[in-house]
């Protein structure tokens, strides 16, 4: 089991002063995969936006300076999200994952494009999430990871309930569905994508 490290955004007006050093420190250390989750929540606010731009800025400097993935939470800002992500790629490699996508298929592939992989969680499986399926659908097949979320976003037939990690076959089974590929060659596709983006060191 690897550990990602970071501040969501919808806790960066509570940042105790020493908390980005220890952050930093344990993602010096050698210790986590990833830095987040990070990103622009637009839908909650619970922290003023710019306090998340300049959060969002500091996780994306740290993964670039030790180019490790950044895993992106990003709700109702995917437009400020991808020009900020556009802005970054400028500077230098940057390996993103935009987690628990909900997007158009255009956003989709403008993702692509900046290199980003596309986490799908427990909601793709929903019933009212015709369009989202067919987004997914479009996602080459390098860039696609499924996910959990847990205990969040339980997806069906155990919506509702405490969602756990072994939960994720049926987002798995809904994937390959959609994309008219096997259960068995979704997640030897999705397994390959989480150990090329998260195991390289
Ligand atoms: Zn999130």
């Amino acid at each position: 089991m690897v550990a990602a490290a970071g501040i969501h955004p919808n806790d960066v007006a509570e940042v105790e002063p020493d908390e980005w050093d220890r952050i930093t420190r344990l993602v010096v250390s050698g210790r986590v995969a990833a830095i987040g989750e990070t990103g622009l929540d637009w839908y909650r606010e619970s922290a003023p936006r710019d306090v998340q731009r300049e959060f969002f800025d500091r996780h994306i400097r740290l993964a670039q300076s030790l180019g490790l993935p950044l895993v992106v939470h990003t709700r109702d800002s995917i437009r400020d999200t991808l020009d900020t992500l556009r802005e970054a790629r400028a500077r230098g490699p940057l390996a993103p994952v935009l987690h628990a996508f909900t997007g158009s298929a255009d956003e989709a592939a403008e993702a692509v494009e900046l290199g980003c992989c596309l986490g799908f969680a427990g909601m793709l499986t929903f019933r009212s999430a015709a369009n989202l399926r067919q987004v997914a659908a479009t996602v080459p097949a390098d860039r696609l990871l499924i996910e959990t979320d847990s205990p969040f976003l339980s997806p069906e037939p155990l919506r509702g309930r405490r969602n756990e990690p072994g939960h994720v076959v049926h987002t798995a089974r809904c994937l390959a569905i959609a994309r008219g590929v096997s259960l068995e060659r979704l997640a030897a596709d999705t397994t390959a994508n989480a150990r090329r983006v998260f195991l390289r060191r």
